[in-house]
Parts: structure tokens; sequence; C-alpha cells
């Protein structure tokens, strides 16, 4: 069989611990064998960030805006424990958080669906693509204890001198305040990342917040999405067949609980901090949820939405069997072949990606899976399979595929 040929590289990043391993496996077993794998190699792994003192996120983050288009393994956020652990010059930022900051992107995160993981709501037959805004409200948020009585107010001085005021309350007692804030170019990029990825994946995209008892600033999100929907996106839409709905966060919520999923619901930074965790655990299991952050100007970086599954990693180093999903990182290749061979127009490429997504649906629904799945699965008798027999299990039924 002949190898698929690329034309552009896709910007690998390499990560760290479990998944690191997993990286390899699917890169050795699931993609070179079918395709003439083409890669830009950044490694991310925590012991190359502290040597290149992290300028290799930066420049693996560079290099997706060059090629548009980056597949990323789970990476260590280090904490205290990893200063020690890695014996690192500095307690390195985020990863994700220094890639994000750079493209200006927006975080999509969809579960992947398979009979036999049931989600809890019912009615649920299609994924809920959560998009979380990724800049500032109650997270860059300023906030004061008041001791007693006084005065609290809100003090704009314009660049001129040009002051205004307005009045949060009068305190009669103790209490506690809070200043936030947004930025009108990042709320114009949150909504264009969303119009984009909507057209993408050709789904309904729904938008809520509280303007309603927010009439400046939650309502300002509203206009923003409206005004730039209407003006740029509005016949596009109506070609691809999709709808833009915007509603009250409440109202939201209880028609998300009736629907039966496959559209897109946007969400401001909190709610999306709330409501993403709530639909990856009502769909079943974090290993199962893919994510994509998509910038405004089209750029996109596929990962697992899981961490690097540090405690079965020392499993692994001691020299423990492990069952370990790779699923959520196989889709993360994937998404990132496909949106590839799309802007490259392979569609070899593309048929590719949906074969190997369909061989990895294909092995769970047959009743062969990771033990995160079979602890939670409908199906009888399901055969445990440990993180080497998952991806062999998935090429066996690729091949009968191809
Ligand atoms: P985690 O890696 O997501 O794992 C937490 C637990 O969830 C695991 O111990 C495991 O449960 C289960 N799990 C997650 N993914 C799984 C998979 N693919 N297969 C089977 N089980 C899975 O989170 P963490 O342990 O809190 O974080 C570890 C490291 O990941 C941290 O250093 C953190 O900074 C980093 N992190 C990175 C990213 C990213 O790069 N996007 C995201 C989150 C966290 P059991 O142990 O019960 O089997
Ligand atoms: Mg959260």
């Amino acid at each position: 069989m002949n190898k698929i040929e690329m034309k552009t590289p896709l910007v690998e990043m390499d990560g760290d611990e479990m998944t690191r391993i997993l990286w390899k496996m699917i890169k050795d077993d699931l993609l070179e064998p079918f395709i003439d794998l083409k890669t830009e190699y950044y490694d991310l792994g925590l012991e190359h960030r502290n040597a290149t003192d992290d300028q290799v996120t930066v420049d693996s983050a560079e290099a997706t805006k060059k090629y548009g288009v980056a597949v990323k393994c789970a990476t260590i956020t280090p904490n205290a424990a990893r200063m020690e652990e890695y014996d690192l010059k500095e307690m390195w930022k985020s990863p994700n958080g220094t890639i994000r900051a750079i493209l200006d992107g927006t975080v999509f995160r969809a579960p992947i669906v398979v009979k036999g993981i049931e989600p809890c709501v019912k009615n649920w037959k299609k994924p809920i693509t959560i998009a979380r805004h990724a800049y500032g409200d109650v997270y860059k948020g300023t906030e004061m204890k008041i001791p007693g009585a006084g005065k609290v107010e809100l003090v704009y001085t314009a660049e001129d001198g040009t002051v205004a005021k307005e009045l949060v309350h009068n305190f009669t007692g103790a209490g506690i305040v809070q200043g936030q804030h947004n930025i009108s170019s990042s709320i114009e990029s949150f909504a264009r990342s969303c119009f984009n990825y909507a057209l993408d994946i050709k789904q309904d995209l729904w938008f809520a917040t509280k303007d309603t008892i927010s009439k400046k600033y939650d309502h300002t999100f509203k206009d923003i999405f409206q005004e730039i929907f209407d003006s740029e996106y509005k016949e596009k839409f109506e070609a691809a067949g999709i709808t833009y709905f915007y509603t009250l966060i409440d109202d939201a919520v209880a028609r998300v609980m009736k629907s039966e999923g496959g559209y897109i619901w946007a969400c401001k930074n909190y709610d999306g901090d709330v409501m993403s965790d709530m639909i990856s655990s009502a769909f079943g299991s974090l290993a199962m949820m893919t994510s994509v952050l998509v910038s405004p100007q089209g750029y996109y970086e596929y990962e697992a939405a899981h961490g690097t599954v540090q405690r079965h990693y020392y499993k692994y180093l001691k020299g423990e069997e492990t069952s370990t999903n790779s699923v959520a990182t196989i889709f993360a290749w994937t998404g990132a072949l496909r949106k590839r061979g799309e802007l490259d127009q392979i569609p070899e490429l593309c048929d590719f990606a949906d074969k190997l997504e369909k061989a990895c649906i294909s092995t769970i629904e047959s009743g062969k899976m990771t033990k995160d799945l079979a602890l939670i699965t409908t199906l009888e008798n399901p055969t445990v399979l440990n993180s080497e027999e998952f991806i062999k299990a998935v090429r066996g039924t690729l091949e009968e595929m191809l």
C-alpha cells in the first residue's frame, strides 16, 4: 500500500508523562504505517521547556501561525512539587496559557460519543461542544473586603484626565466588593472564533449571558456577537444551513438539558468553566473529550482535554501494566490531519482521519476498551485492554476498514 503524501507539515508539540508514551505508540502504530507523516517537531516536555527557558513553547506557537495547524500532547503545568521533581530553573507558565495568548484563541471542547458509554442525560444523542471565552471577568477581577461603613465607587480616568464615577454601594456596615473587566477586542476575537468554528463543523451556535440583569457588561457581549454576526457571518450561516441563537443563560441551561445535542454552546469565562465540567462529566469520561484552540485568524491547535495522567505514568515507570485511554489523543491527531487535508486539498488524508476515528469508535463498541471505560460502560462483559493492546486493537480494526 502506498503511504498518503502530505504537502505542509503539522506543528507537532510533544508533551509529558503517560501521554508522551501514548504519543509515540500512536505515531508508530496508527499513523506512520499509513501516512508519509510530515511534522515540524517541538519538544514541549518539561525538561526541554526548562532547558530552553520555555522558548520552545513560544517557538511552537509561532510555528502554528506560520503553518496553520498544530497537534499537541498533554503537558505538565509546573507547581511546587514539579519544581523539585524536575529541578526547574523557574515555575514555567502553563504551555496552554502561553500558546493561547500568542494565538488569541478560543478553546472548543467536545465529547466523543460512542454506544455503550451513555450520557447521564438520556436525551443527549449528539455531542455538545463548549466554547469558553478565555479572558477576563472574575478571572482578572479585583476584590476588596470592606471593613465597615463607607462609600465604594467605580472611577474611570480617561487619558485626557476626564473622570467618570459610578456608585457601587453606600455601605452601612462590613461587606465585600469586586471589580471585573473585559476588553472589546477580546470579545470580538471570541465571537469570530465561534462563528468560524460553527461554519467549520456546520453546527448551530448558541450564546447566552445575563444581559437582562447586567445591562452594560453582559449586554456588550450580546451586542458584539450580534453586530459581528450581522455584518460578517449572516449570509455564510444561511448558505451553510446553520443558525446563530442568543438567549438568556438560565434559558440556555434549561434548553440544553432538554436538547439532543449537536451544537456549539459559547459561554463567558465563568459559565464556560462551570458548564464544561458539567458537560464532560455528564457525557461520561474526561478521557473522551477532545479540545481544539481556534484563533480568529483561523489557526488550529488540537489536543486531548485531559492531562498527562501522572498516576498511570508512575505505574508505567515501575514496570506495572497501565490501561490508559488514548482515544482523545488519537482524535487530536485525526482533527489536525483532517484540517491539514482540507487546507491542502488532500481528500485521502481527510478520509484516513475519518476512518481512524471510526476504528476507535467501533473497537470500543465491539467491547474492547481501556479500564476507565470498562468501569462505566453499559455493554456486558467488556474486554479490558492495556494501553498498548488497545492501540493494537484499533490498528486491527483500521486495517480491516482500509
Ligand atoms: P489528568 O492527567 O487528566 O488525570 C486525572 C485522572 O483522570 C487520572 O489519574 C485518571 O484517573 C483519569 N484520566 C485522565 N485521562 C485519562 C486517560 N486518558 N485514560 C485513563 N484515565 C484517565 O489530570 P492530573 O493527574 O490532575 O494532571 C496531571 C498533569 O497534567 C498535571 O501536571 C497537569 O498540570 C497536567 N495537565 C495538562 C493538561 C494539558 O496539557 N492540556 C490538562 C490538564 C492537566 P485514575 O487515576 O483514577 O485512573
Ligand atoms: Mg473548571
